[in-house]
């Protein structure tokens, strides 16, 4: 495949789920403006990533904190992009991987909050995150379990941790359906999310208003029940894949 049929590929990947979230967007009844697509790009090569920020997407995740580096630095993707972390950060990796003003959704403990806090405050800049719940409760699985991520939240919020906290602002959280869930429990899933985000934000200080729930196989379950970024990669790459 020549690069000219990887660009045509994925500028129509691109129409394909832009068409399908503009519907799914519209039997919610929810504005357009309020969901936007993170193109997931972990699968494929600087090059086919930038033929998906010529088909129209300017938010780019990545699951890994140096191929994220790698791309930003490759000459090939805008510098106007907003970048993703979507992906375990471990913190030795925190102070490079903010040069590229990422925003971190996948915060899964505290001591990576306060690490990405501190680094910002020597950066001299404010980084948006998001705090990754376990929501499916499965082990193997990423993220929070709710009662460590309140506390968290509570110190987010407020008097005690505020000051240590402050360059971090808490956007909202994100979430994975457990593996192997059908589309019904996938969408309770992203349910319980938003319960969960509804409460904090209700009982704590803090907007979160952005939910990052929904990929390939669920984001229209995920817009269905109030997610704000539907974070999709195989669907884009589809006929240009390297691996998957
Ligand atoms: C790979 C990945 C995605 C995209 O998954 P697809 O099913 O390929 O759309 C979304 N979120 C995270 C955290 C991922 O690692």
């Amino acid at each position: 495949m020549d690069y000219q049929q990887v660009i045509a590929r994925v500028a129509q990947n691109w129409s394909t789920v832009e068409a399908e979230v503009n519907n799914a967007v519209a039997d919610a009844g929810r504005d357009r403006n309020d969901v936007r697509v993170v193109g997931v790009t972990k699968y494929v090569d600087a090059a086919a990533t930038a033929a998906l920020v010529a088909a129209g997407c300017d938010q780019l995740g990545e699951n890994r904190p140096q191929v994220l580096w790698e791309k930003a630095e490759s000459g090939l993707i805008a510098d106007s992009v907003q970048w993703h972390l979507i992906g375990h950060l471990q913190r030795n990796k925190v102070r490079r991987s903010l040069q590229y003003r990422p925003i971190i959704h996948s915060i899964d403990s505290p001591r990576l909050l306060e690490c990405v806090a501190e680094e910002s405050h020597a950066a001299g800049f404010v980084t948006q995150v998001m705090l990754e719940v376990n929501v499916s409760g499965e082990a193997n699985k990423t993220g929070m379990d709710q009662e460590t991520l309140e506390v968290l939240v509570e110190r987010c919020s407020g008097a005690k941790d505020g000051a240590s906290l402050r360059n971090v602002e808490v956007i909202g959280l994100m979430a994975m359906a457990g593996w192997g869930t059908d589309l019904q429990a996938a969408r309770q899933q992203f349910f319980l999310v938003r319960k969960l985000r509804d409460h904090l934000r209700a009982t704590y200080r803090l907007p979160l208003s952005q939910l990052s729930m929904g990929m390939s196989g669920d984001f229209q379950a995920a817009i269905a029940e109030g997610a704000t970024m539907v974070r999709i990669g195989s669907r884009l790459f589809e006929g240009v894949m390297e691996k998957h």
